[in-house]
């Protein structure tokens, strides 16, 4: 089938990969801002993706004070505000796209291709989606956290392509595989393509990237090329 659509995930795939030390980083930063203990914040932080991914909380604010409860912690307003501020700043700092993204994305709408994005993410990341790199580039950004769903869910793969206009079968997804997500677009039907990242950024949230025996890529650039391919 001819490939018509190309389904994107955001961070460490469009996005430049980010070193699990600065990842890390942050989220020690967030806490100590806070004023939560770095260690047991972090590990909160990781045990509540859920909740930031799909969007019940509402609000990244919401999300910081989840986590500030579920350590039996309090943080005042002015605390919460600047942690806030430095996960919003963080945000946008790792939503920097890999050098042949912007590139990458204008070929594909030259070649007549329709693109979407399937992001797990939290609710800053929307809101930082239109000032960002991205912003006009991608026809049809689909955010966990807008839309309830949330990898590999099939459902949320099928609203992309509901979105797009187009069936699983005609659409390439392009992932580095967090959250299982190259096996949840293969079960949908959609050719599933790894974009490798190095070794040093930590395989968070359920990854496959080192268990994925299908198609890969080191670089976007290399779309265009897989397109002809399989087709
Ligand atoms: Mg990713």
């Amino acid at each position: 089938m001819r490939v018509q659509a190309v389904v994107f995930d955001l961070f460490n795939t469009l996005t430049a990969p980010v070193e699990d030390g600065e990842f890390k980083a942050s989220v020690r930063a967030i806490a100590a801002a806070a004023g939560m203990d770095p260690e047991a914040f972090t590990q909160r932080w990781f045990d509540l993706w859920r909740e930031r991914f799909d969007g019940r909380s509402g609000s990244i604010e919401a999300d910081l004070r989840g986590v500030c409860e579920a350590m039996d912690g309090e943080a005042d307003e002015t605390a919460i505000r600047r942690a806030v501020e430095i996960r919003v700043e963080f945000s946008r700092r790792t939503l920097r796209p890999r050098g042949d993204a912007v590139a990458t994305l204008r070929r594909l709408r030259r070649m007549g291709l329709r693109t979407a994005l399937l992001s797990n993410c939290s609710a800053d990341v929307p809101d930082l989606w239109p000032s960002s790199p991205y912003a006009g580039l991608i026809d049809e950004p689909l955010f966990s956290c807008v839309e309830g769903l949330v990898k590999p869910d099939s459902d949320f793969y099928r609203r992309a392509c509901e979105r797009l206009g187009v069936g699983p079968a005609a659409c390439i997804y392009v992932g580095d595989g967090g959250n299982h997500e190259l096996t949840g677009a293969a079960r949908v039907g959609m050719r599933a393509v790894l974009i490798r990242t190095p070794a040093t950024r930590a395989a968070t949230y359920d990854s496959e990237r080192s268990s994925w025996r299908g198609e890969a890529i080191d670089t976007l650039s290399e779309i265009p090329e897989l397109i002809g391919a399989g087709s």
